[in-house]
């Protein structure tokens, strides 16, 4: 059994911890291979990799980038490209492109429901963000958890942000045949990212499955901090009827904040390929336990 985590954030997104503390923390927390998948930004990686690298922990190039597939979000992992890619690089700088612009609708359309201006909603979010590019759901729930209106992150995308509510915007994000194709033209491995999070029937995951394999695309998070038991036993069936690689990462963010903590047990069915069986680094063998 493997432990490892390649799905998470840093400041350099919507986490909490910088990318030096997120490798730390890996680390500490007895993970052997890591990715930083921050949104649609390669911010944070080259901090990451130094830290792994000098704590002798397996580090991979990572990324999640957001695609709008059928008018629904999907978010695809990219690991173990070449970060110098143009393409790819341009890719993320379209997408990163478009936050702002659409932070400044959320802002308005939360002011008709919130005892402040937008313009207030606008700039109380941003302080929480480490790049205006980067700007998130994540960091408008942060400010309005800060200034009291909702308790904790799950409420305040109950209530305000997720799809269907005031501060929900609908957004464009990039197409799902051009992300995978400029993950796969990078030298990387296409994943997508907890499935299990998509509000789709079993016709049109198939149907999403089949354009991301027709794309490129080679690997599935089974094994996800978004994920129950049964999602697990789920997408691990669908991993072997697909022929897909599976992958494994807790989704961390930050701490305190309800969501799972770096590091999770990749074990699944003997029978499934692990995706970092085709990427260029291993899972760092544990230490032996020292029986006393
Ligand atoms: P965005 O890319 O701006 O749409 O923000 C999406 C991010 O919001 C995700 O990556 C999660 O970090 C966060 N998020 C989405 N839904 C929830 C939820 N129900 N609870 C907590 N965080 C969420
Ligand atoms: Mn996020
Ligand atoms: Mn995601
Ligand atoms: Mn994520």
């Amino acid at each position: 059994m493997m432990r490892l985590d390649l799905h998470c954030h840093s400041t350099a997104s919507d986490g909490g911890l910088s990318p030096e503390m997120v490798a730390t923390r890996a680390f500490e927390r007895g993970c052997q291979l890591l990715a930083l998948t921050d949104h649609d930004t390669l911010a944070g990686m080259a901090a990451a990799d130094k830290t792994a690298r000098a704590l002798g922990l397996p580090f991979v190039s990572g990324v999640e980038v957001s695609v709008t597939w059928r008018k629904k979000t999907v978010h695809i992992v990219g690991l173990d490209f070449s970060p110098e890619d143009q393409t790819l690089g341009e890719l993320l700088a379209h997408i990163r492109m478009g936050r702002v612009a659409r932070a400044e609708l959320m802002a308005q359309t939360l002011a008709k429901r919130l005892p402040l201006a937008a313009r207030e909603i606008f700039d109380g979010a941003m302080r929480f963000c480490a790049q205006p590019e980067m700007i998130s759901r994540t960091h408008f729930a942060r400010f309005l958890i800060e200034a009291g209106f909702c308790k904790n992150m799950q409420r305040v995308f109950k209530h305000y942000l997720a799809e269907g509510k005031t501060g929900y915007v609908a957004h464009e994000w990039s197409r799902l045949d051009d992300a995978v194709a400029a993950i796969v033209g990078a030298g990387g491995v296409a994943v997508v990212a907890h499935p299990g999070r998509y509000k789709m029937g079993k016709m049109q995951m198939n149907e999403l499955l089949t354009a991301f394999i027709d794309a490129g695309g080679r690997g599935i998070e089974v094994i996800s901090g978004s994920h129950g038991e049964l999602d697990v036993r789920h997408f691990s069936k669908i991993a072997r009827e697909k022929n897909l690689l599976v992958s494994a990462g807790s989704d961390f963010h930050a701490l305190g904040e309800g969501g799972r903590d770096l590091g999770i047990n990749a074990d699944f069915a003997d029978d499934l390929t692990p995706i970092w069986s085709v990427l260029s680094q291993q899972p760092r063998p544990l230490p032996p336990v020292i029986a006393h």
